[in-house]
Order: C-alpha cells, then sequence, then structure tokens
C-alpha cells in the first residue's frame, strides 16, 4: 500500500491546501496531513482547533487521514511506513525553501522521497498568513477557504476585539 504523508502547520487549512490533499489523494492509497505541533511558532488556531477543521473539509475523501505529530518528521514517517512526502508549490520562492528541506529529508530517511504538487493557479496567492491578516482586517475570504474555516476564523478574530 502507498502511504504519503503531507505535513504543514495548516494555520489554518485553505483551498489551496485542499486542492494538494485532492490531488494527492488520487495518487496515493493513503494521504495522512500531518498537523506540525510546533511550540515556537505562535499560532491562531490550537492543534485540536487545526485538526478538527481539516476533519471537516476532507470527509469526502475516503482515503485521507488527519493526524497531528511534533519532533523530527523523518520518525513520524517510518512509525508511519509512509513512503512519499507530499509538499504544495507556489511559486519559485517556495521552490528554494522547499528544495533544502526536501534534501535534509532524503539524508534523515532516504527511502522517503518528498513529491512536489503544484497548485492550480487559482490558489497560487492563497497563504494560511494571508487569509488571517484579511479576515482581520474584515476581507471576504470565502473563495480561499471551506466554510468551516470562514466561520473560525470570524469567531476568532470576534474574541480577539471582544
Ligand atoms: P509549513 O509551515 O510547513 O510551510 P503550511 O501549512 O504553510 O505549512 O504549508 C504546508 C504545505 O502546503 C507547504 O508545502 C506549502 O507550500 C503548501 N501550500 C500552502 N498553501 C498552498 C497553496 N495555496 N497551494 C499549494 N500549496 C500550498
Amino acid at each position: 500500500m502507498s502511504i504519503a504523508v503531507y505535513p504543514g502547520s495548516f494555520d489554518p487549512v485553505t483551498n489551496g491546501h485542499i486542492d494538494i490533499v485532492e490531488k494527492s489523494s488520487r495518487l496515493f492509497d493513503k494521504v495522512i496531513i500531518a498537523v506540525v505541533h510546533n511550540v515556537t511558532k505562535k499560532a491562531l488556531f490550537t492543534l485540536d482547533e487545526r485538526v478538527a477543521l481539516i476533519k471537516e473539509s476532507t470527509g469526502h475523501l475516503d482515503n485521507v487521514e488527519v493526524d497531528c505529530f511534533s519532533g523530527l518528521l523523518a520518525n513520524y514517517l517510518y512509525e508511519k511506513n509512509a513512503g512519499a512526502i507530499i509538499r504544495g508549490l507556489r511559486s519559485i520562492s517556495d521552490f528554494e525553501y522547499e528544495m533544502h528541506m526536501a534534501m535534509m529529508n532524503k539524508r534523515l530517511i532516504p527511502e522517503v522521497d518528498t513529491i512536489f504538487i503544484i497548485a492550480d493557479t487559482e490558489y497560487v496567492f492563497v497563504s494560511s498568513s494571508g487569509v488571517k491578516e484579511a479576515a482581520l482586517l474584515g476581507g471576504d475570504v470565502t473563495s480561499m477557504v471551506p466554510p468551516q474555516v470562514k466561520a473560525g476564523l470570524e469567531q476568532k478574530y470576534r474574541q480577539i476585539r471582544g
């Protein structure tokens, strides 16, 4: 069985991520979306909230699981018996960072390959950070995120504004 892991912060998941997940689910028997628990990176959504939002947004895909991990990705891949890491590419600026990560992971776990999937053009400008900023300033992010995420963003910012 071919198993791929799609790791990321997903703070929050966007339609760009979902596009990559849908494409991956057609290429592999099982895709595990693995939300990184990074103690040094301040996130808007908690780990549990990020996992729940992804689950709600990928319910239509039978071979997709959602999980979280902390520590070294290579160890997690080994534990899950995964043969591939999925990463999405939007632009040349993504490429340099992603290339370094792929080479580092190849050195750490040589039996796993990184597979890059190119985003559809309509998602090329969509990022979690851009969506958060736009939503905070009252912009309409309907076309960029699943409906549950839009509602989650509105709720977060209502709390913040008080
Ligand atoms: P990270 O902190 O690991 O970069 P992200 O959640 O920002 O986590 O991104 C996870 C992966 O999804 C990365 O490979 C990133 O390039 C990719 N990605 C993010 N947004 C998009 C998008 N709109 N289209 C395609 N890929 C994307």
